[in-house]
């Protein structure tokens, strides 16, 4: 190990050490002949002024070394992964990866077979980009193997060593590219990773649905969304994946005009490519959505077609009308969504989408049993009275006050028995 790769931590990355919980499992494992150190996203994060999400621990301690360490300092362990090394231990409730050093002796493209070592240096080349392999030890040493300090100061992604290598051991990285580059990365993508992505896209193919969904929700999710989207986009490689051409304009259009922070993932991947019913079903399939995500996809897209072509926001009577047609979430789903696609009258879209969500959820306030209380007789008669008071309910503006209620129960039970 050269010394120019140890250094004492900056502050941001030192001040992790404040928290008891860390300095428990650091030092339960960081003894007795064993080393442990934390690495990747907290230091990341860290050093970014980002908040800290999970701490992963990376040791020296074989598996079950670790649970017996744990089991004797008293704190619950669970074998999350063991298979490849992962135990995670519980501090008071706060859940901490420890993953025993690793080093790959065979990659397919997907899975890598991986035996333990006691070489960080090693367990830091395996990963994937320079700013996620930074390693810290108790002692506020910060080990940079391969120049991940420097990157994380100039907001740099680049792939640990040659780019289309890293991306053959796993094609996830193609993905894992983009969804950093968003979350935490500025400026121009490196064009070498982007080569490579280009190159060995073939091999996304053989990713399952579940893990191109994940990161491409995480993408979805970053700060810079929207520009990196535009980016894979023009690579092909998204459309490729998603099965359409996707729209990365609706989607800067959508996080530009989003109040109140970030609209969820979800609405964003609508944006992108969703326009009919029949594209929330294909995504469906292609990543594996599960049923309440798609049926708001599928729910967005049929409000959203409806307002198709439409050159002004509707007024407020049609507006209620879509409301209760649609309900109240695929409504704003779909006046966000036409907003974004209507940026030159943004400022309208805007007005449409703040009364839809001020307005109340519309259901019908009446039922058959309203109606056999005024004397309509049981059968085919209330079915047709019950679609005759929905009409003068939607008519009249769907009042909810008590009285108004009373006089269109009255005149449709009236009607029935004429
Ligand atoms: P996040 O905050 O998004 O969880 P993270 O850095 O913790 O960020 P994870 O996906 O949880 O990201 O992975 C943890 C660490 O494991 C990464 O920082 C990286 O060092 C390594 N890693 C994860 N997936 C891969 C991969 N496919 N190839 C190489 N290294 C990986
Ligand atoms: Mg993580």
């Amino acid at each position: 190990m050269s010394s120019s790769t140890a250094a004492p931590a900056p502050p941001a990355a030192k001040a992790l050490l404040g928290r008891k919980d860390l300095m428990r499992v650091l030092s339960l494992l960081d003894t007795d002949g064993e080393e442990a150190r934390v690495v990747g996203g907290a230091l990341r994060n860290a050093l970014l002024g980002r908040p800290v999400g999970e701490f992963d621990i990376a040791t020296t301690a074989e598996p079950e070394a670790v649970i017996a360490r744990a089991k004797a300092a008293k704190l619950k362990s669970v074998p999350t992964g063991l298979a490849h090394g992962t135990v995670m231990l519980l501090v008071e409730g706060e859940p901490f990866e420890v993953t025993t050093l690793r080093e790959d002796i065979e990659t397919d493209g997907r899975h890598a077979k991986v035996r333990f070592s006691r070489d960080f240096a090693a367990d830091a080349k395996r990963r994937d980009f320079t700013m996620n392999a930074l390693s810290m030890t108790r002692d506020a040493t910060l080990y940079d193997y391969v120049g991940g300090l420097a990157d994380i100061e100039a907001r740099r992604l680049r792939f640990i060593g040659d780019p289309v290598s890293r991306i053959r051991e796993d094609y996830l990285r193609i993905l894992r590219f983009f969804r950093f580059a968003a979350a935490y990365a500025e400026g121009p993508l490196d064009p070498e990773a982007l080569l490579a992505c280009l190159r060995e896209r073939e091999g996304l193919a053989r990713l399952s649905r579940e893990r191109v969904r994940g990161e491409l929700m995480k993408l979805l999710a970053a700060p810079r969304a929207g520009e990196v989207t535009g980016e894979f986009s023009e690579t092909g490689l998204l459309g490729a994946l998603l099965g359409c051409a996707p729209n990365p304009r609706r989607l800067v259009n959508l996080l530009r005009f989003a109040e109140g922070g970030a609209p969820d993932p979800l609405l964003g991947l609508a944006a992108l490519c969703v326009n009919l019913p029949e594209d929330a079903e294909r995504l469906r399939g292609r990543l594996r959505l599960s049923n309440p995500e798609a049926q708001r996809l599928v729910e967005a897209a049929t409000a959203f077609a409806s307002l198709h072509g439409l050159e002004k926001p509707p007024a407020a009577a049609s507006l209620l009308r879509l409301i209760f047609r649609s309900g109240k979430r695929a409504a704003c789903d779909a006046l966000a969504l036409m907003q974004a696609e209507n940026s030159e009258n943004a400022a309208a879209w805007r007005e449409a989408l703040a009364s839809a969500r001020a307005a109340p959820e519309l259901r019908l306030p009446f039922s058959g049993t309203d109606l056999l209380a005024r004397g309509v007789p049981d059968g085919k008669a209330i079915g047709e009275a019950l679609r005759d008071l929905q009409t003068r309910w939607i008519e009249a503006g769907f009042p909810q006050d008590k009285r108004r209620l009373a006089e269109l129960l009255d005149a449709a039970a009236a009607a029935a028995k004429k």
